[in-house]
């Protein structure tokens, strides 16, 4: 079977790899759709030391599973959790699994392939079933989680105003939640090339787009003179203008990496002490509300196909990966379908 590596920056290469046998908790999953995440992009911008598999938001169907597997079969259809919780942490017996993310994975252990395969071996905890909606959708549950996971952190209230900063396809799912979450408005912030993304944010129910790099975020004016929640999905740079903009009371939640100097971030302690504001961290690891993420799907709350601009095979992969990355205007999210689930 085929299989895709990163090389060197931005050079991949498909490779014919034997897997080897399931072990009694693992399951042999036959990959469908494997979405490419900013995470993905990173690694395949940086310099790899050695050769190196990716891709972590997978759907697929299952071929084979281990004596120990109860709760999945073949034939099955399954998204992959990307992390997950040890069960007998003292943190999950205490009742937060959110906090733990030392459970069995997928992430290169005695994996020769990940998502961007035709087939991955993985624990047989990653695998969540779902019908009724098709594979590139369904791929879309991994980042969705993590949209969940930052609204679920910045605690949107009806009547809310939310500034979501940076309409990636997590930023968007965000947008989306923080309109069916009962937000009165709903603002945008995503610099004006992207185009496609600031059409989609207001299709799904942005009240205004603000572009940074035309007018600046601290200026603009917010219909309650700032914003009660803020959902960032940008680098951490952002924070600053993020507590500028807050009203009293406000909660800023944050996701974003930066693992340069612009790691570091400084911001007016009296505004962020004064206003009563709240910062929070956002890491969806472990990787939960997966059934939660389906059932929006299902339901139409969030339509993640309405995300996918572009698909490409595992073979056409070097070619999907570097056109999403030029094509600016028009990209929102990429993802690998295996030639029989073309969405
Ligand atoms: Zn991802």
């Amino acid at each position: 079977m085929k299989a895709a590596y990163v090389k060197a920056p931005f050079h991949f290469e498909v490779r014919d790899v034997s897997l080897r046998d399931i072990k009694p908790d693992e399951v042999l999953v036959k990959v469908m759709a494997c979405g490419v995440c900013g995470h993905d992009m990173i690694l395949a911008g940086g310099a790899a030391d050695k050769i190196q598999p990716f891709g972590h938001e997978i759907a697929g169907v299952i071929e084979r599973v281990g004596a120990l597997v109860r709760h999945v079969a073949p034939g099955d259809k399954v998204v992959l959790e990307s992390g997950t919780f040890d069960r007998f942490s003292a943190h999950s017996r205490n009742g937060r699994v959110d906090l733990d993310n030392k459970g069995p994975n997928f992430w290169l252990k005695d994996n020769d392939t990940m998502g961007f395969a035709e087939r991955i071996i993985v624990p047989m905890e990653t695998c969540v079933k779902f019908d009724g909606i098709s594979f590139a959708a369904a791929s879309l549950v991994e980042p969705l989680g993590v949209a969940v996971d930052l609204v679920k952190t910045a605690d949107i209230r009806l009547n809310n105003d939310v500034l979501v900063i940076g309409l990636g396809p997590i930023g968007l799912m965000a947008l989306r939640l923080a309109r069916a979450l009962g937000a009165r408005k709903v603002y945008g912030a995503e610099l004006s090339v992207a185009q496609a993304r600031c059409a989609l944010a207001r299709r799904w129910g942005a009240d205004a787009i603000i572009h940074p790099d035309r007018e600046k975020l601290t200026e603009y004016a917010f219909a309650r003179g700032g914003v009660d929640r803020v959902l960032v999905t940008a680098p951490p740079k952002t924070i600053p203008d993020a507590i500028k903009v807050s009203n009293v009371g406000g909660i800023i939640a944050f996701l974003g990496i930066d693992y340069g100097p612009e790691g570091q971030v400084t911001f007016d302690s009296n505004i962020f002490h004064v206003n009563k504001l709240q910062l929070r961290s956002s890491f969806a690891s472990p990787a939960l509300f997966f059934p939660e993420c389906l059932d929006l799907i299902q339901a139409g709350i969030v339509n993640t196909a309405e995300l996918v601009t572009s698909t490409f095979a595992l073979d056409g992969l070097a070619e999907g990966i570097r056109h999403f990355r030029d094509d600016r205007a028009n990209a929102i999210k990429a993802v690998m379908v295996a030639g029989e689930a073309a969405r």
